[in-house]
C-alpha cells in the first residue's frame, strides 16, 4: 500500500488499516511514474511537429509523469534565457505532466550557459555532427574539454550527440533511396565509437560530467564500462527503438523507423540488452520525436529525405513491457531503466521511485493485457509510429501526478496538473 499525503509518498506498507482514503487496485502493478529524460516538444516554433498539449497528453496517457524537453527543433532554441522564457510561456496552461528543461550549448552561445544554469536548465546538450536543423550547429569534438569544464564549473551534466561527422558518409552512387539499408550505411558504428571514445577521454580528463544520448552501437559499451570502473563519471541511454527494432526487418519505403543513429542490426540489438542487464546503460528514454507525414516523405518512402525521429513517448511502457518480460526480466527492471535511471541521469532527486519523501508520481499498469496499436488513437500531434499494428501486453489502467489520479482508463481526467520543474526542485 501507497501511502500519499500532499503529493508526496508518505510511506509503503503492507497493511490496509492505513487512515484517510484508499483504493483497491486487485492485482494490477504499481510503477513509479515514468521519467522520459529525452523528448523533443518542439514548442514553440515548430509546433506543427509536437507541441506541449499534445506531447504531456501522450506522456500521462503512457504512464510518464516527468518529461524533460530537448533544447532543439523548437524556434529559438533553448541556447539562451530568452529560449527558456518562450519554452514556458509556451508550457504555460498546458502541462498534464510535469516538465523540465535541457539547455542547449551551440558554437557562439557559450556565453550563455551560466545564465541558463541560474535559470534552471539540468544540463547542457551539445552535438557533435549535423543536427539537422540550421539554427543548432555541431562542435568539433576536439572542443569538449572545454565545454565539459564549463558544465562541470556549474555543476550540470554535458549530455552529447555522439556521432563523429568524419566517420559518417555520402549514400552510395545509385543507393535505393527507399531501402533502409542505404540509410543505415551512411551512420556506421565506428561514427558513435569514436565520438563516445572522445567524450569518455574528455570527462576523465576534466573530472566533468557527461552522458552519452540515445546510445545505439553496441561497440560503445564496453570503453562505457571500463571508464566507469575507473571512476569516469559518465553516464549512457539507449531507447525502446534500439531495443525492439532491428534493421533486417524494415520494410523498405518504412521512413517512420528512420532515427539517428540508426536502429542497427538484431546481434547489436541483444548486446544492447546485456548492456541494460549489466548496468553499463543508465536509462531507457524515448527520443520521442514527431515530424509531419510530408517530412517523413511517407509518400515516396525515400529514407534519404526523411526527417529522422521517432515518435513513441506514449508507448514506451508497453513497448518495453512486452519486450522485457519475453527476456526474463520483471517490472521492477522496468521501474529501474524507466523512471529512477532517467531521474538520476537528470539530477531529480524527488522523482523516479516510490519512497518516503518522493513525488507521489505513479503508474498503475495492467502488466497482462494485450492489446493492439492504433496509431490514430496516440495522443501525439501525428499518427506515424513505428509501431503501429503492434501486439503489446501491459495497459496503463491509471497514471497520478503528485497524488493526484490524472488519467484512468484511458482519459485524461485531470488535464492542465504539470508543471514546469527548474534544476533543485526535482
Ligand atoms: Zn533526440
Amino acid at each position: 500500500m501507497v501511502l500519499v499525503a500532499d503529493g508526496r509518498v508518505v510511506d509503503v506498507v503492507a497493511r490496509r488499516d492505513a487512515p484517510g482514503a484508499w483504493e483497491d487496485l486487485g492485482d494490477l502493478a504499481i510503477l513509479p511514474g515514468l521519467v522520459d529524460g529525452h523528448v523533443h516538444v518542439n514548442d514553440p516554433g515548430r509546433t506543427h511537429w509536437e507541441g506541449f498539449d499534445t506531447a504531456t497528453r501522450a506522456a500521462a496517457l503512457g504512464g510518464v509523469t516527468t518529461l524533460v524537453d530537448m533544447p532543439l527543433n523548437c524556434l529559438p532554441p533553448t541556447t539562451t534565457v530568452a529560449g527558456l522564457d518562450a519554452k514556458l510561456a509556451a508550457l504555460s496552461g498546458r502541462a498534464h505532466v510535469d516538465v523540465a528543461f535541457w539547455g542547449g550549448v551551440v558554437p557562439g552561445s557559450e556565453e550563455h550557459l551560466g545564465a541558463l544554469s541560474e535559470a534552471g536548465v539540468l544540463g547542457f546538450k551539445a552535438f557533435l555532427c549535423d543536427s539537422g536543423v540550421p539554427e543548432y550547429g555541431a562542435f568539433d569534438p576536439a572542443a569538449l574539454p572545454r565545454l565539459l569544464a564549463a558544465t562541470s564549473r556549474l555543476g550540470a551534466p554535458l549530455i552529447v550527440h555522439a556521432e563523429d561527422p568524419t566517420e559518417l558518409r555520402p549514400a552510395a552512387e545509385g543507393a535505393d533511396p527507399r531501402a533502409y539499408r542505404t540509410w543505415l550505411d551512411t551512420r556506421p558504428p565506428v561514427a558513435e565509437e569514436r565520438a563516445v571514445a572522445a567524450l569518455i577521454a574528455a570527462t576523465e580528463r576534466t573530472r566533468g560530467r557527461s552522458h552519452v544520448l540515445h546510445l545505439s552501437a553496441a561497440g560503445t559499451l564496453e570503453p562505457l564500462e571500463r571508464a566507469r570502473r575507473a571512476g569516469v563519471r559518465v553516464t549512457a541511454e539507449t531507447c525502446p527503438h534500439y531495443l525492439t527494432l532491428a534493421a533486417e526487418d524494415v520494410p523498405d519505403g518504412a521512413t517512420d523507423h528512420k532515427c539517428a543513429p540508426p536502429i542497427r542490426g538484431r546481434d547489436n540489438r541483444e548486446r544492447l540488452w546485456e548492456g541494460l542487464r549489466a548496468g553499463t546503460i543508465d536509462a531507457v528514454v524515448s527520443d520521442h520525436s514527431p515530424a509531419p507525414p510530408e517530412d517523413k516523405h511517407l509518400d515516396t518512402g525515400d529514407q534519404l529525405a526523411a526527417w529522422g525521429g521517432i515518435a513513441s513517448l506514449q508507448l514506451g511502457l508497453a513497448v518495453m513491457w512486452t519486450a522485457a518480460r519475453r527476456r526474463g526480466h520483471g517490472l521492477d527492471d522496468l521501474a529501474t531503466w524507466m523512471a529512477a535511471g532517467p531521474a538520476r541521469v537528470a539530477g531529480m532527486a524527488r522523482k523516479g521511485a516510490i519512497a518516503p519523501g518522493m513525488h507521489a508520481d505513479l503508474v498503475v499498469l495492467d502488466p497482462e493485457t494485450a492489446w493492439r496499436v492504433e496509431p490514430a488513437a496516440l495522443a501525439h500531434r501525428h499518427p506515424i509510429t513505428p509501431y503501429g499494428g503492434w501486439s503489446l501486453t501491459g495497459r496503463v489502467r491509471r497514471t497520478y501526478l503528485r497524488g493526484r489520479c490524472i488519467v484512468r482508463d484511458d482519459e485524461l481526467i485531470l488535464p492542465g496538473r504539470g508543471r514546469p520543474r527548474r534544476r533543485g526542485e526535482v
